[in-house]
């Protein structure tokens, strides 16, 4: 079988490795260079986790992922990924941290909660003003994105059964006869379509667009001082919710950066223009890290990155079959990365006939087990 993969992101590229992996042909589409640090999936890192909130579905997808990506570690020949557990907290009436311990409880895996006496204690560098609860979990770390796609594209670039074609942006496709025409005017045809262009998707499949939203983006790197960056390096992972703002913390591991973001969707902005930000846009947030993080008055800005979420109105991945020959493959709403491995081998799986459409949408949904807790 001959594949057309669109978009070289994490989605794009797990799905081309994914059907290489199976012995089919692959041809992947990138309208800019491969890597584009465009991309969604080109930042410093990116968190798994297993709290997840009520979606008990994408919680149990977890450990799925995880052996995803320990399938591409022994493909790439090495590991990506750095540890550093999960701390969730909450407070002024939000309950995102109790809602995920409960759901993680009813699955078989317990948080444990600390008390607001302790949390101090044992994560020096926290304060507890505006806290209420806070839940820990063992599991959970970076992905060293941007490292993770670039090792990909080399990968796949060794493949003999893999082309990639960067800088060809595709201009149209018909996913009822599997053809593409790209902006130069060449026409591709394959067995197979598989739409992975992030937030330009809906520029492709229109239809799309009344469902899938791009989203701007600003996440704030730091310079951390100079008594604070060795613990820091062994920090958790923060996911904080304390009623109007709710931030995520990525801790420095292997001398990447140290980032901090909210994750209020703006539903706005389009990933073609200029990225530019400015720190006034990201009071709340740093009003936030001025009460959670001790000594934050000595933490620099290093710098501000803009970029895209493609978000549905219920968080949910889209990705089903459209026409007779093609996929959109749209799993993001900010959370998608951590399941980019998985979700590129399990599509793989489904197009070779391993399972049928309608399950495959249902599962990458994340609404296989996720019923009442
Ligand atoms: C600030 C931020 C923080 C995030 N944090 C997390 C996190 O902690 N954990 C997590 O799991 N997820 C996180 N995400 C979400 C995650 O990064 C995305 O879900 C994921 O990277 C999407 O990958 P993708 O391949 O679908 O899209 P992309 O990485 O954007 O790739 C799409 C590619 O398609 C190309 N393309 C588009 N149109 C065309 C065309 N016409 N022709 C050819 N090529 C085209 C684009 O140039 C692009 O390279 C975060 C996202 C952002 C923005």
């Amino acid at each position: 079988m001959k594949a057309i993969v669109i978009g070289g992101g994490i989605m794009g590229l797990s799905t081309a490795w994914g059907l290489a992996r199976r012995g089919h042909e692959v041809e992947l589409f990138e309208q800019g260079p491969l890597p584009n640090p465009l991309a969604s999936s080109m930042d410093e890192h990116r968190l798994i986790r297993h709290p997840y909130g009520t979606h008990v579905g994408y919680a149990r997808m977890i450990d799925d992922a995880y052996a995803a990506w320990d399938l591409l570690w022994s493909d790439l020949g090495q590991t990506l990924y750095e540890p550093s557990g999960t701390l969730a907290l909450s407070g002024n009436g939000a309950d995102w941290a109790e809602r995920s311990a409960a759901a993680l409880a009813s699955i078989g895996k317990p948080m444990t909660e600390l008390s607001m006496s302790e949390l101090p204690r044992r994560f020096p560098l926290l304060d507890t003003k505006g806290l209420e609860r806070a839940f820990w979990i063992d599991t959970g770390g970076v992905l060293l994105a941007q490292d993770i796609v670039t090792a990909l594209v080399r990968h796949l670039g060794a493949q003999a059964n893999v082309t990639l074609r960067g800088d060809t942006p595709v201009r149209t496709v018909d996913l009822e006869h599997g053809r593409i025409v790209t902006k130069a005017g060449a026409t591709h045809d394959g067995d197979v379509v598989i739409v992975a262009a992030g937030a330009w998707a809906p520029r492709l499949l229109p239809a799309l667009a009344m469902r899938v939203v791009p989203s701007r983006q600003v996440v704030i790197y730091f310079d951390l001082p100079e008594d604070q960056r060795a613990a820091w390096a062994r920090g958790p992972m923060i996911i904080e919710k304390t009623g109007d703002v709710g931030l995520y913390l990525v801790p420095p591991v292997r001398g990447r950066g140290m980032k901090v973001g909210d994750h209020e969707f703006s539903r706005s902005g389009d990933p073609a223009a200029t990225r530019d930000a400015q720190e006034s846009e990201m009071r709340a947030l740093l009003d936030r890290c001025g009460n959670l993080l001790r000594g934050f008055d000595r933490w620099q800005v290093r710098n501000l990155k803009v970029c895209f979420y493609s978000v549905t109105g219920d968080e949910r991945f889209v990705v089903e079959k459209q026409g007779a020959k093609g996929w959109a493959m749209s799993p993001c709403s900010g959370h998608g990365f951590k399941f980019g491995a998985l979700m590129g081998l399990e599509l793989a799986q489904t197009i070779d006939g391993g399972r049928d459409a309608t399950a495959h949408a249902r599962w990458a949904a994340g609404l296989v087990g996720d019923g009442p807790t």
